[in-house]
């Protein structure tokens, strides 16, 4: 068996750890005699697998009573809708522009009523995170809605915005538990597992109970309404089964290497090895701001697109693949989630080094 150092920006890395022992259980889960692939969603054994996963991410988060976990499908993009039709009351919310994909969640809730563009960071690609302490908020604005990481540019909010009192809303996905959060600052969070917690196919949404009302829009589809969700358990269909059960597994990976703020500082200790060697390269160079740097993508380019292309070839060959920037920033993109060791993030400078020596 030959592994890869795998940088991909999502579906990406999962623990060692936890494809192993998904593989030992692939046959038999636990003496049922089959898989967790082929077992029914009403099962008592799936009723565990799932509630232990919600019980497992509520400690971890340090989710308060007052918030539903939900367990959902049609991926992060799926709730760039759902979020208006639920939460839309007054027709009317602020998006804060931080990239594609807050764009493409604005240019959703578009149709469902207005939509005030409080901020952007469109005028530098993107490349910063723009200064949210005094925004054109109003009370009427039934949330302020964020990207928190934005996978593509590499940017992070390192402090959240002040959102005068109207209810947050972030997609969490490309930053999802790789450091503690406050949940009671949110209104809601959301996140497609594929990054940080698990295959593709599974979004979680932690959501403030009082905003899970009958009182959406009236087209709002059964499957989309949180209620219906909330009601049920994330039960009220047949879930992406296996997906979840991976996830929990991510879950107590986490709580055994020590939790959030364990993974916060490996994270950083990480990001810093590549951040430091961008900084003193001659020719690798950050694309972003270094305040709003992203502890999960880090894009950097040579200012040569055949020089890049060159480097992520000789770097595929050397077993560091998906390192291919994204098409609206070029260069490279090295995305170091939680399930990255270490040793990947040193390896990869090790080889940058060289191939800057070999390349001059
Ligand atoms: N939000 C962010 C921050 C993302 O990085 C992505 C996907 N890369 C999405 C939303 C869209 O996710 P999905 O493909 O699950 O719809």
């Amino acid at each position: 068996m030959s592994r890869v150092y795998n940088f991909s920006a999502g579906p990406a890395v999962l623990p060692e750890e936890v494809l192993k022992e998904a593989a030992e259980e692939m046959l038999d889960y636990k003496g049922c005699g089959m898989s967790v692939m082929e077992m029914s969603h009403r099962s008592k054994v799936y009723d565990n697998i799932i509630k232990e996963a919600e019980a497992d991410l509520r400690e971890l988060m340090n989710i308060p009573d007052n918030y539903y976990v939900l367990f959902l499908q049609g991926g992060a993009s799926q709730q760039f809708s759902a979020i208006p039709m639920n939460l839309m009351r007054n027709k009317k919310a602020g998006y804060i522009i931080t990239g594609q994909w807050a764009k493409k969640a604005a240019a959703e809730a578009k149709k469902y009523g207005e939509v005030i563009e409080l901020a952007s960071s469109a005028d530098k690609n993107f490349s910063y995170i723009p200064d949210c302490s005094d925004l054109p908020i109003t009370d009427d604005m039934d949330y302020v809605y964020i990207c928190e990481n934005n996978t593509i540019y590499g940017t992070k909010y390192k402090e959240l915005p002040n959102t005068k009192g109207v209810d947050l809303v972030a997609d969490v996905s490309s930053c999802f538990l790789s450091e503690p959060v406050d949940v009671s600052k949110y209104a809601l969070i959301y996140g497609g597992v594929q990054k940080n917690v698990g295959p593709a196919g599974v979004v979680v949404v932690i959501i403030r109970k009082d905003l899970v009302k009958d009182d959406v829009m009236p087209f709002t589809p059964t499957m989309l309404k949180y209620k219906t969700q909330a009601d049920n358990d994330s039960l009220y269909n047949t879930p992406p089964c296996y997906n979840i059960y991976i996830c929990g597994k991510v879950f107590k990976w986490l709580k055994k290497l020590g939790g959030l703020e364990k993974m916060k500082e490996l994270n950083e200790e990480k990001a810093k090895i590549l951040y430091d060697f961008l900084d003193e390269s001659e020719m690798f160079k950050g694309t972003v701001e270094k305040e709003d740097r992203s502890l999960m993508n880090v894009p950097f380019v040579t200012g040569d697109k055949d020089l890049d292309a060159k480097f992520v070839k000789e770097a595929a060959e050397a077993g560091f693949v998906n390192l291919k920037g994204h098409r609206t920033v070029g260069g490279m993109r090295a995305s170091i989630y939680n399930a990255m060791p270490k040793e990947g993030v040193v390896k990869l400078v090790e080889f940058m080094r060289e191939f800057e020596k070999n390349n001059k």
